[in-house]
């Protein structure tokens, strides 16, 4: 009788010993899930190695394995050497690994599948490509040609076709029997996109993104085993899918945070493209017009090739953007200036329509002096200070800095503030007051509960059933409607002053972003942004659509004071039902990791430990420590707590590199 080595998806980066049932040969276990009695529960874990038996073992009674799950392996050699690499990377036991890898919720469907259904054709476009998406292409081609291992950054403005290119791509790879993975946020996946990749690729492809069916999901899985599926188009965990022969990982919009999981293991998608791409010497292209810092660094540093498409197919000209200042201006408790609302009566007048937009994050509230319009900053972090009103204090949420409220301006001692911070609800009611015969839709976290409702705002706006769209970060991406003329950012200011070191940088790509949904066809686009700080970098440079110098810019602002890309930052967060608990736990993790540190001379700062700007999230408090400075030591450092003890009812999530410090 034989052994199986199991590993589960909890944090005891360790393998069990389980043995095989009599029934089933070795080779019918290795490399699939399983189920097994672990303590008084049933998991599901993974089979990843099998050895003979020896004496000593057999003494000990081991358990047996309740069921393999899988027929045929699920878990590749590439795989086996993913997930080893995600548990040194990201901080977490094998088995968490594996669980992202190979979903332990994958479910096999009961029935045989009906044979598929013919390749239906494919159709493909018939423009010319522009001489600078010719020149990409080049590029691209050559290294696909020459199965060289080559990382591109294709920064391209808004409507430059980028799409255009990532499908030539695809299309090449095909023609070489290979393979791709094509990433976009899970928000871009919008129906039009979905429409012009079917006539390209007929049913080689698959879409995979969090709405498809477990079932669906393990057919798709399987097909892509069986070779049958050569591309799929999905969200951030589309990256694991068990591709052989991989040829070409794209990764649109690849600033978007949503490529890093937040939860655990804390994987960046962009990470694992570049480990995939270099093990099969596959091509990686990442896309964006407002490419990452990081990511523009490595062209500079040559890490990466940069690809530029600096103009709008046809010339189009980008939409032209303007500052609307509200210095001075008394908005008598409306939220749209004068200037903002005319425009809008103009482009409903000429029966075009309107994007407003609203940063999501616009509840966050932070101080600014009416005489001197500083923002009250933290002592310690340069970063904004947060208001709570209850109790009214200022609180930093880098370093936990407390500081009673009223308060004097730093700058001029003024005793005057305003708070900002406006809602989409407050702002939709107004339209309506404003414009009582046009027909809104309103799209955010609340109302945007399914694609369903990606896919009825998509075709309402398409149809002209809707003439203003109001929303939240959701309507800044990858729409694509020609009617639309005029957008307004209703408050830069919010985004611009968040507490965290990254703020200037979203704000820059959100207002190139939205600006991009307009002006996409024949009409002329106009762009109005509402703001007290009109000469702030970030938002002048992306008026002038001048990613260069914002980039320069932004760049001497984080080597100034240390912050990624110059150093690499880690997040502990420590929950809790009871903020007490939460705090103790997260003191002590605190005391730790300052040990260690003072032991081991590594040259790491220590921030916190300190309440997460969302304090309280789903019932539990949230504390958070930050770390700075190097990953070598990072994480060596935090490998300590991968399997510390804790507290019953008390979790502990390690990020490295974070994509905020919220
Ligand atoms: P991006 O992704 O860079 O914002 P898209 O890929 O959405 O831009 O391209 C904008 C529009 O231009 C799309 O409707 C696309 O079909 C079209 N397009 C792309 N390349 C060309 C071309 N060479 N000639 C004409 N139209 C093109
Ligand atoms: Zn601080």
């Amino acid at each position: 009788m034989n052994i199986a080595e199991i590993v589960f998806p909890i944090p005891l980066n360790k393998s069990f010993s389980y043995q095989i049932p009599e029934n089933l040969k070795t080779e019918q276990c290795i490399n699939r899930r399983v189920k097994a009695s672990f303590g008084n529960r049933t998991l599901t874990g993974y089979c990843i190695a099998v050895k003979e038996n020896s004496i000593q073992q057999n003494q000990k009674q081991l358990k047996e394995i309740i069921e393999v799950l899988d027929k045929e392996p699920v878990i590749t050699d590439e795989m086996n050497k993913m997930a080893a690499w995600l548990s040194q990377t990201y901080l977490c036991s094998t088995g968490e690994a594996l669980s992202v890898i190979v979903p332990v919720s994958l479910k096999v469907p009961k029935r045989k599948e009906k044979p598929k259904k013919e390749i239906t054709k494919k159709e493909n476009p018939v423009f010319k490509v522009t001489k600078y998406q010719q020149n990409a292409l080049d590029e691209i081609f050559l290294a696909i040609d020459k199965q060289q291992n080559i990382n591109f950054l294709l920064h391209g403005v808004t409507g430059s076709g980028k799409t255009e290119i990532y499908l030539r791509s695809i299309q090449k790879v095909l023609e070489q029997n290979k393979t791709a993975i094509f990433l976009l946020p899970e928000i871009a996946l919008t129906p039009q996109f979905i429409k012009i990749i079917k006539k390209r690729f007929g049913n080689i492809f698959a879409l995979w993104h969090s709405e498809v069916s477990l079932i669906k999901k393990y057919k798709i899985f399987d097909s892509i085993q069986k070779g049958e599926i050569k591309i799929v188009i999905g969200a951030r965990s589309a990256i694991f899918l068990p591709f052989e022969n991989l040829g070409l990982i794209i990764i649109d919009e690849e600033h978007e945070t949503t490529y890093k999981q937040n939860n655990k293991p804390c994987y960046c998608a962009k990470e694992i493209a570049l480990w995939r791409a270099k093990y099969n010497n596959a091509v990686c292209v990442f896309g964006s017009a407002t490419p990452a810092l990081d990511t523009y660094k490595k062209c500079i540093d040559g890490s990466f090739k940069l690809l530029e498409l600096p103009e709008r197919i046809d010339s189009k000209p980008l939409p032209k953007i303007e500052m609307v200042s509200l210095k001075n201006v008394n908005l008598k408790n409306s939220v749209l200036s004068k200037k903002v609302i005319s425009a809008i009566k103009q482009a409903l007048a000429r029966r075009e329509q309107v994007i407003i937009f609203l940063n999501r994050r616009g509840f966050s509230s932070t101080l600014m002096c009416q005489n001197c319009d500083a923002v009250y900053q933290c002592p310690n972090c340069s970063v904004s200070m947060v208001y709570h009103k209850y109790p009214e204090v200022l609180k930093c949420h880098y370093c936990g800095k407390e500081i009673k409220f009223p308060v004097k301006c730093q700058k001029c001692g003024g005793k005057n503030f305003r708070i900002f911070g406006v809602g989409t609800q407050r702002v939709e009611e107004e339209l309506k007051k404003l414009f009582p015969f046009s027909k809104i839709f309103r799209l955010d976290a609340d109302t945007a509960t399914s694609k369903d409702v990606y896919r009825k705002v998509y075709e309402g706006v398409k149809n002209e059933e809707y003439d203003i769209l109001l929303g939240t970060q959701m309507v800044a991406k990858g729409f694509d409607f020609s009617r639309v003329s005029l957008v307004c950012v209703v408050d830069a200011d919010t985004s611009l002053y968040l507490p965290d070191f990254s703020s200037s940088e979203r704000t820059f790509q959100l207002i190139t972003q939205v600006a991009g949904r307009c002006g996409r066809a024949d009409i002329k686009g106009k762009v109005l942004v509402q703001t007290n700080f009109a000469q702030n970098y970030a938002l002048v440079n992306a008026q002038n659509y001048s990613y260069k110098n914002f980039y320069e810019q932004e760049m001497d602002f984080r080597k100034q004071l240390q912050y990624p890309p110059f150093c690499d930052m880690a997040k502990v967060t420590v929950r809790n039902k009871q903020d007490k608990k939460a705090q103790e736990v997260a003191q002590s993790i605190y005391e730790i990791l300052e040990n260690k540190i003072l032991k081991l001379n590594y040259q790491i700062s220590l921030l916190g430990p300190c309440q997460n700007y969302i304090a309280k999230l789903n019932g539990s408090y949230r504390w958070q420590i930050i770390l700075k400075g190097q990953n070598e030591q990072i994480r060596p450092l935090l490998k300590e707590l991968i399997n510390i003890k804790l507290p019953a009812q008390t979790y502990i999530n390690l990020e490295l590199n974070p994509t905020d410090l919220l």
